[in-house]
């Protein structure tokens, strides 16, 4: 995906809350209709290269929000980690073909990566899907309760490092790896980090699943 910055427009925040320690949403009025699972180029001046964010709220939403962890090394997030309400950001249309449909699918996401899930949760797209989140502290499953209501026990939360009730102990990839029916037939989408999104597939494909049912979505 490009990121050239000739493209951005300025927007307002009307929305920056951080949700976790050290993750945050930010909006701002929605103007461009979108698919769930699509992305924006977001940046806070026209002249910095923007990074690239899932959209993590819904098309028919009055805001267009993303979800982000700050890199205290990083050059954006303790910036945008850094605004306000009324401020100002810089981002492009929606764009990307990371996209969700009303087919049966798996919904496979590591941290931040559970952002374009929850948009296409919010698009009506959660009849027939399991989605499984994997974190490393019990306080990092964003949007609990929200997918929680909307996928019943269709939504899987996987923790390595904490345990708790009802929590599953260990990563996506063990979680996946002692199911013993996924089906040939549905979509797997993967959305993370790059070694989980490596990982996640191979196993996929070693249990029998056709590469052409994968989709992935990798935050570099
Ligand atoms: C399609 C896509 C969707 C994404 N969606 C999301 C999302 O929804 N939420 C989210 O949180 N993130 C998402 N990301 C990641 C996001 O784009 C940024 O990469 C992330 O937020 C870090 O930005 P930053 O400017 O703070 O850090 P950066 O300045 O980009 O630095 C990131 C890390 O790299 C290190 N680094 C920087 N420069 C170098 C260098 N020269 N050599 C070695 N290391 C270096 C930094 O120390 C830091 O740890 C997505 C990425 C992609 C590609």
């Amino acid at each position: 995906m490009q990121t050239s910055t000739t493209d951005l427009i300025e927007q307002t925040l009307t929305r920056h809350e951080e949700i976790s320690p050290g993750v945050f949403v930010i909006g701002f009025l929605r103007q461009h209709d979108f698919k769930p699972g699509q992305a924006i180029k977001l940046g806070i001046d026209a002249e910095n290269p923007p990074r690239i964010y899932s959209i993590c709220s819904g098309n028919q939403d009055d805001e267009l929000c993303v979800l982000f962890n700050v890199k205290e090394d990083g050059f954006l997030t303790p910036r945008l980690a850094a605004l306000q309400v009324g401020d100002s950001v810089f981002a492009s249309a929606p764009y990307g073909t990371f996209i969700g449909t009303d087919d049966p699918a798996w919904w496979i996401a590591t941290g931040t990566g559970i952002a374009p899930f929850r948009s296409m949760l919010r698009s009506g797209q959660g009849k027939h899907k399991q989605l499984v989140h994997g974190v490393r502290h019990l306080n990092q499953f964003y949007f609990e309760d929200e997918l929680r209501a909307g996928l019943g026990s269709n939504y899987h939360c996987c923790c390595s490092a904490e345990s708790a009730d009802g929590i599953h102990s260990g990563r996506v990839t063990a979680f996946l790896e002692a199911q013993d029916s996924l089906s040939k037939d549905w979509k797997y989408y993967i959305c993370g980090q790059a070694t989980m999104a490596v990982e996640t597939r191979d196993l996929l494909i070693s249990k029998g699943i056709p590469f052409g049912n994968i989709i992935t979505e990798i935050y570099f």
